[in-house]
């Protein structure tokens, strides 16, 4: 149980775990962000009255549902399936699906509450949500993935619509299972509602930049961390988790701007080409033949390939985590700074289990948390949905320099707001009230609803 200053926010942390059981991964989530809000409190007890932080840890709305499909061998199955609608005092609700057998009530709902924070944090006008389904796509056709997505998509379009709840992609959805989800939404509903997914293909309705966007968005995080600083990108040996659809963008952002990647990983294990990673390589396995990052190793002698390990035991200066929850503990953050690491900013959201935090909040490494550093990719869904509402579709370069903008406004947002409360430099404080000032603000203005 967590011991917080501020007997008040005590009080309220065990009360939430005791109406919500079982939820570790919400408990933690919810941990954190009331861990940076007893300055807040003293200075705004309106927020205490209107009991702003019990409505925001209390989502909307919960929906599960059964998701039934057959496979390609005619057998029934069957999953389940989630939405948690978290807040919707800002805007719609916006937030990914993520299919992967690891998924639960708990892990949406500390994904739906990280992403009100986020959203509110880019200052666009989003709600927050998150949903997801247990089902595992690893080793399935494409026609088995139809089939699910579209009964997935049968039972949660009466929860969407553009003005209402607006999904797009999180781990295991990418740009094929949009294509799918939006096909039966459009089938189900008899709208051509294109606003009403994010993350779609540039034939049917999607934007320039989304794909790249949480990587890049990432990465221009961390030259801002790093000009605070006065230094830069250049020459700097950094290590990326993961190998999907933000460590891939991750690692070309890097290496644009002259870093070199040495390692990246899947769940099997870490590859390490001290030369740096080749990064053509890593598309064809995962994006082309949807591999496992294994196969670096058979095609590119240098790298080694090593199963199980831990990709923190690799000297860097910068340490980007970009698979999955909890995948960076203690022991791990101690090696990276044994090893000299000097920043480490969350693509992926919360990979940084709390005593890992707190030794690089006590060694001096700067640390950007998630709903930060990753709100790169729900912005530019925000861009998406702009040019889907007036029929139009930007250029690669204008939207890229409106994601590098936003990018600097959240990084600026966090950084002063930690000035303010009088903690310097804890993006963690900074991001967790700026983001919730702005969505409580709107919550009091909106009554109690
Ligand atoms: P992808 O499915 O494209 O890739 C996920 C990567 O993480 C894969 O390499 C996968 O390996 C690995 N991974 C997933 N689960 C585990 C696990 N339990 N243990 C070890 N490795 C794992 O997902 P994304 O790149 O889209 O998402 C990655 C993270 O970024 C998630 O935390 C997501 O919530 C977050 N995020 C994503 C955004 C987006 O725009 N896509 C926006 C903001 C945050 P394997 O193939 O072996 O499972």
């Amino acid at each position: 149980m967590l011991m917080y200053a501020n007997e008040e926010l005590q009080a309220l942390y065990q009360e939430i775990v005791q109406r919500n059981p079982a939820e570790p991964e919400f408990h933690q989530a919810v941990a954190e962000v009331l861990g940076s809000l007893g300055p807040v409190l003293s200075k705004h007890p309106e927020f205490r009255d209107d009991r702003a932080i019990e409505r925001l840890c209390e989502p909307e709305r919960q929906i599960i549902f059964r998701v039934p499909w057959q496979d390609d061998a005619g057998r029934v199955q069957i999953n389940r399936g989630f939405r948690v609608q978290n807040n919707s005092a800002l805007g719609p609700y916006k937030g990914g699906l993520r299919f992967h057998p690891s998924v639960t009530l708990s892990v949406i709902k500390f994904l739906g509450f990280e992403q009100t924070f986020k959203n509110a944090l880019t200052g666009m006008p989003l709600g927050g949500a998150k949903g997801g389904s247990d089902f595992d796509p690893k080793g399935r056709s494409d026609g088995e993935m139809m089939r699910f997505c579209q009964s997935f998509m049968t039972e949660l379009y009466r929860h969407l619509g553009e003005y209402t709840d607006v999904p797009a992609g999180d781990i295991g959805v990418g740009q094929r299972e949009i294509g799918y989800l939006f096909g039966q939404y459009k089938r189900m509903t008899n709208r051509y509602e294109s606003g009403v997914l994010t993350g779609k293909g540039l034939d049917w309705g999607g934007a320039l930049v989304r794909r790249e966007a949480t990587g890049y968005g990432l990465v221009y995080f961390v030259q801002q961390m790093l000009e605070i600083r006065k230094e830069h990108l250049e020459g700097r040996t950094c290590v990326v988790s993961g190998s999907g659809n933000v460590a891939i963008y991750t690692i070309e952002k890097v290496q644009q701007l002259g870093g070199r990647v040495v390692a990246c990983s899947d769940s099997g294990g870490v590859v390490h080409d001290p030369d740096g990673i080749d990064l053509a390589l890593v598309k064809q396995i995962k994006e082309v033949e949807r591999g496992r990052i294994e196969q670096y190793v058979v095609r590119r002698k240098r790298g080694r390939f090593l199963p199980g390990a831990s990709i923190w035991e690799i000297p860097c200066d910068v340490a980007l985590p970009c698979a999955t929850q909890n995948e960076l503990n203690g022991k791990d953050a101690l090696a990276l700074v044994k090893n000299g690491c000097r920043i480490v900013a969350e693509g992926a959201n919360m990979p940084t289990t709390p005593d890992a935090v707190r030794v690089f909040h006590e060694h001096g490494v700067a640390f950007a948390p998630g709903k930060a550093a990753n709100a790169g990719g729900v912005a530019t869904s925000a861009l998406e949905m702009q040019q889907n509402a007036s029929r139009d579709a930007w250029t690669f370069e204008f939207t890229d320099r409106r994601l590098g903008d936003i990018m600097r406004g959240i990084h600026q947002r966090c950084y002063e707001t930690a000035e303010e409360y009088g903690t310097p430099g804890n993006y963690v404080n900074g991001a967790n009230i700026a983001g919730f000032i702005k969505v409580a603000r709107a919550m009091l203005a909106l009554g109690v609803i």
